[in-house]
């Protein structure tokens, strides 16, 4: 294990991101070595940028938009939950960059996330175990493995292409479908947009927005706030974006003002750190002082 321990993010682009606060609190917090260092990087130049900060020295970075899925043939190997959602959003190097191993704690940062607002907000779960997700990108991917860890196998999928709707589904049935009696349907976005089918959103207890609508505070569209109208009174809204000010996302402000619970993304960002962390330096670090940090900044 080094001493020190030099981290990052590699994306494009990255520089508003909130990890290198999150995991800078973390090695204060365990009072270890390190920093944590952003890496802008253009698609075309992902193979030999990644190759050169192997090289560096890095314990291991980040991996967040759009390389998350382009990453993967640079790496040398896969965590069996990076295997079979497709995409990594971490990766260890050893041997000098020689070896780099991808992760994914999107999966866990979900999860864990859901699992305590399920309980936190009473949802009851006893009259749907169907989840409407809307998109179909590399987020949409790991909602779908972290539903499944829970048992939610009923997922109808959005999305606004249809080849790519279908790739998500048929990809995911392959390597999900060992996980249980996994239910997976892709739809076009407009057969919620336009309210289509009565009964899409009817009987879900979960929708969760997995696109990057409302961020940044801006205003969703009509049809989207429709739609979470439709919602059982029952159902959980969980929206992956996060407000970087201390205010609720439009589709949590949409769901409170309806009377549902919700929750954002900012949970899910605080685990799957958390986890990065603990692979990267084998220590466990506590949620509560990632969340401090960003209270401290009046982001959470
Ligand atoms: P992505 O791979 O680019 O996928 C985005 C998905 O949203 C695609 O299906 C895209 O459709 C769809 N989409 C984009 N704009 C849309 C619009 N205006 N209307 C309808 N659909 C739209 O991005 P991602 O990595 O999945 O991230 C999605 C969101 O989740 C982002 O806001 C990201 O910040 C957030 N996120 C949060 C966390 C967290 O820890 N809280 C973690 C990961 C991601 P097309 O493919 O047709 O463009």
């Amino acid at each position: 294990m080094p001493e020190v321990f030099q981290l990052g993010l590699i994306g494009h682009p990255v520089k508003h991101s909130l990890s290198p606060l999150l995991h800078e609190a973390a090695l204060l917090y365990l009072g270890l070595k390190g920093e944590y260092r952003l890496f802008d990087i253009a698609p075309e130049n992902l193979e030999s940028s990644l190759a050169e900060i192997a090289k560096r020295g890095l314990r291991g970075v980040n991996v967040t938009i759009p390389h998350k899925q382009a990453v993967m043939p640079f790496l040398t190997e896969l965590s069996e939950e990076a295997g079979y959602v497709g995409a990594v959003n971490t990766i260890v190097f050893d041997d000098g960059g020689r070896s780099r191993k991808g992760h994914n704690t999107d999966v866990y940062g979900f999860s864990k996330s859901l699992s305590e607002a399920l309980e936190r907000e009473r949802i009851d779960t006893q009259w749907s175990k169907s989840v409407v997700v809307v998109g179909c990108g590399g987020a949409a991917r790991a909602v779908v493995a972290g539903l499944c860890e829970l048992g939610y196998f009923d997922i109808s999928v959005y999305g606004r292409d249809s080849e790519k709707a279908q790739t998500f589904v048929s990809s995911l049935a392959k390597s999900m479908g060992s996980k249980g009696d996994l239910l997976l349907q892709s739809n076009l976005l407009r057969v919620i947009a336009n309210l289509e089918d009565e009964n899409a959103l009817r009987n879900k207890f979960l929708l969760v927005n997995a696109t990057p609508m409302g961020q940044d505070s801006k205003p969703l569209p009509d049809w989207f706030s429709a739609c979470v109208a439709k919602l059982d009174r029952r159902a959980l809204i969980y929206d992956l974006v996060y407000s970087r000010m201390d205010m609720a996302t439009p589709l949590e402000d949409l769901a409170q003002s309806k009377g549902y619970a919700s929750i954002d993304g900012l949970d899910m960002l605080i685990y799957q750190a958390a986890r990065a962390f603990e692979i990267w330096t084998g220590r466990a670090v506590p949620a509560e002082c990632m969340k401090e940090a960003l209270e401290r900044l009046g982001r959470c």
